[in-house]
This record gives structure tokens, sequence and C-alpha cells, in this order.
């Protein structure tokens, strides 16, 4: 295929440099296991599982077959006032996977409706328990919860958010980041090799001590957190962070929500991050890996209780009252449901989440010793099976230097993630040792050329 087939007339590319893509096209035509190929013929491996999305790795047929027999028993059916065979399933095979009593799966399609939704729960659970009063959000700076205006406003990225202004959810404050370069003691944690870094209180008892103390606690609606900061470039918690969110959110009856559409499904080595670090939130929001990407979904899954505050809130309302008015044309889709049990019987069969578990030291080690020491390097972090390189920004243009090592490793046949001043790895689960050596190296010597 040539250049001009792919003109820019009319497909607007999401977070894209549109203007100068068509000078470079970056266009993929199919994918098999650890590789894509591309228009112009070349095999560049997949070393970010697309988007954190491919945990079990590209065209895996059992998955394939399944949206195809779906296809041809059930296509779709009306999500509203009734629902479908493989809704209900996939939902008994999430919640069975879901840490403590997080047994209730509300379906969508994308992780940022998973974030509004989660966002819509909170609010409506404590009206129904009668704390309508209850309407402020904590988020995180660098936080990312998709693009949709409840998951913006909760987020943190300065870039996403600076067009929208007052437009956002006005009650909402956002903790600081896990991870201050300038700070002496985060500064020592540059490098984190497979660990939970351990560091100063600050971070620890940022809720409690600076934000609560700032807006009444008993107004404050839930606490929106990813585990492992992911769009950030894999920022990993200090030791107890996510424990001492838990018990603070406790004291003063507050929600806490774990966005887990990169931590959940198996990245961490564990079902969700939950697992990983032993904390149990109120509401898990997923979406990538549950159907391998291959088909839009997400969800958040809730907890028993907030589901039985919802239903009991109407229990003297008619049997036609609805609980909860929220929901889209599309939640709990058959054919993405399809999928979803597809991929979760091959995540269970091939043991899929013990093996990034068990690959992630092997791209750690591989990064740390490969990388660290090159020019412009001043970070490596490294937990469960993802990486991210952080690079010195160049003066007046951050990001600039990582979107340039991309660049060069996507020609050199790699896909990387530049995000910020970071480039991460995150492969599918069945990445193996040769497959990290060619990415490593790969980014080595693009890092060398950038210098
Ligand atoms: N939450 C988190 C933690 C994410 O990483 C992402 C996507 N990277 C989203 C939400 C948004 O998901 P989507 O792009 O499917 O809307």
């Amino acid at each position: 295929m040539a250049y001009n087939d792919f003109r820019m007339d009319n497909q607007w590319l999401p977070f894209t440099p549109n203007r100068s893509f068509a000078q470079d096209p970056r266009v993929f035509v199919a994918a098999e296991g650890m590789h894509f190929t591309t228009h112009d013929g070349r095999q560049v491996i997949d070393g970010i599982s697309s988007l954190w999305c491919v945990g079990a790795g590209h065209n895996r047929k059992p998955i394939n077959e399944a949206i195809k027999a779906q296809l041809d028993t059930l296509d779709y059916a009306t999500a509203f006032n009734a629902s479908n065979d493989k809704a209900f399933r996939a939902a008994e095979m999430i919640a069975a996977m879901a840490p403590g009593d997080l047994n209730k799966v509300l379906f969508c399609n994308s992780g940022s409706e998973a974030a509004d939704t989660s966002l819509k729960v909170a609010l409506a659970y404590h009206r129904a328990r009668g704390e309508g009063h209850r309407n402020i959000f904590i988020g995180r700076e660098r936080g990312y919860h998709g693009v949709n205006f409840g998951g913006m406003s909760v987020g943190g990225i300065p870039a996403n958010r600076k067009v929208y202004g007052a437009a956002l959810l006005p009650r909402v404050d956002h903790m600081r980041f896990i991870h201050d370069p300038l700070h002496p003691e985060h500064a020592g944690h540059a490098y984190i090799h497979n660990q939970q870094p351990v560091w100063n209180e600050d971070i620890l008892l940022e809720l409690e001590n600076r934000i609560l103390p700032l807006h009444d606690p008993s107004n404050v609606a839930a606490v929106i957190v990813e585990p492992v900061a992911g769009s950030a470039g894999w920022y990993i918690p200090p030791q107890g962070y996510l424990k001492r969110l838990r018990e603070i959110c406790d004291k003063h009856g507050i929600l806490l929500i774990f966005d887990e559409v990169i931590t959940g499904f198996g990245r961490l080595g564990t079902a969700f991050g939950a697992d990983f670090y032993g904390v149990v939130p109120d509401m898990i929001n997923f979406a990538k890996c549950v159907t391998n990407g291959v088909i839009p979904m997400g969800g958040v899954i809730c907890s028993d209780r907030i589901y039985d505050a919802m239903m009991g809130a109407h229990g003297s309302a008619p049997g036609h009252a609805i609980e909860f008015f929220h929901g889209y044309t599309y939640s709990g889709h058959p054919v993405a449901c399809a999928a979803a049990i597809a991929t979760l019987e091959l995540f269970q069969r091939e043991n899929l989440f013990a093996r990034a578990g068990e690959m992630g030291p092997v791209l750690g080690d591989a990064a740390h010793s490969l990388i660290k020491g090159l020019p412009n390097v001043i970070g490596i972090r490294s937990l469960g099976l993802a990486v991210a390189v952080e690079l010195a920004p160049v003066a007046g243009l951050p990001g600039k230097r990582a979107y340039d090592v991309f660049l060069d490793c996507f020609h050199k046949g790699v896909l990387v993630r530049n995000a910020g001043d970071n480039l991460v790895f995150a492969p599918p689960y069945i990445v193996e040792k040769s497959h990290i050596e060619t990415m490593v190296g790969t980014l080595a010597d693009a890092i060398r050329r950038a210098a």
C-alpha cells in the first residue's frame, strides 16, 4: 500500500499528532501472537499489548471462535428490561475473580465509561442511604480515568483537562502525585525494581493530613485512584499507600474506587491490583484485558453493600421502580460478553496471570541492566509485567524526547508507549525472553541515538 492510501481527509486520529501522520504513517493490517504486520509489510513487536489490552497475545482462536459463534446465535439484544445469557455468565466469572464482597458487575463499553459509571454509583449510593450531601470526589494529580467528563474531572493529567476549565465537575480535589522527583526521599526511588518502594509519610498521609482538612469529610463521596499509575508512566505507590487510603476512607464513610483498567486481569501477576496489594476497594473499574482488547467492554464491580443499599432504598416502592437510572445501549453486549468469557477461560487455562508474574522480573532485569546509565535516563520503574524508563525532558518541550524514541523504535520494529517523558513496555503475558531482549535492546539503541 502506498502512503497516500492514508490521507488525513477523513479519519481524525485520537491522541495523535494528526498533521504529521501522513508523512510517517504507522498503520497495522494484521496481528499474530506478539507481532503486528504493517501496511508496508514489516513485523513490529507489540511491546505494550497494543494499549495494555492484549494480555493473551493477538489473534487467539478461542476468543475469535466464541465471537463468531455468538454472532451466529444472538447478535445483539436490548440491555434494558431484558438481558442475555452471556452477560449473566460473564458477570458471574468476573465476580468470582474479584476480591472480597465485590460481586455486582455493571457493564459498559470502555474504561472512560467505567469511570463515569463508578462516580455516579458513588453519588447514588450515598443518596440511597440518606447522605445525598456527599458529592465531593478526590482524585490524584496525574491520574487517568479516561476522557469523559467525570473521569477527566477526577483525573489529573493537565494536558487532558486544560481546555475544559470550569466545565469540569466542580466538587473535585486532587491528592498530590505519588512520586515527586524533587522530594529528597522520592529522588532515591528513581530506580524501582519489582518492589514496592518505601518512603516517608507525607505521601501516605496526604489524604488525611492535607486534603480532608480542606473539606468536611462527611461531604466526600469517593476517592478514586489507579493502584499503579499507568497512563502517567507506571508510577508505583509507596508501601502501605493503598492500605492507608482504605483506612482513612473507612474512618470517614468515603467510598474507595480502584481504577483497574490497566492493573485488572493479570498485569501484576494477580487478577487485580487489589489482590496484589491486599486491599479491597468498594468498586473496581475494569476494561481492556477483559476481552483481550478484541471487542470494547468495560465495567464496574460493586460491593454487595453498595448494591444492597441501592435496592433497599426502594424497598417499599412498587415492583417496577428502577433502582439506578443508568446504562448503555451496549451494556453487557452479548458479543462482548462472549469474548470476555472466552478470554477469562483462556487466561485460566494457560495460567497467564502467573506467567505475567514470572515474566515481569525478566523484563525488569533486562531494562535495569541494559538501560540504566544511558544518556538522559533518569529513572526506571518495574513492577509486574511492565516497566517505564523515564528520560530527562528537553527544556521547554516535555515529552518530545520520548516521542522521538517511540518513533525510532517503531521504525526498528518495536512498539513502545510514550507517556510524557516515559517509555513504557507492558507486553502480552505470552512474551518470551527473546522478545524482551529485542524490545529492550531496541529501546536502548534508540535512547543512545536520541542523545
Ligand atoms: N482508566 C484507566 C486507569 C486507564 O488506563 C484508561 C485507558 N488507558 C481509562 C480509564 C480509559 O479507558 P478507555 O480508553 O477504554 O476509555
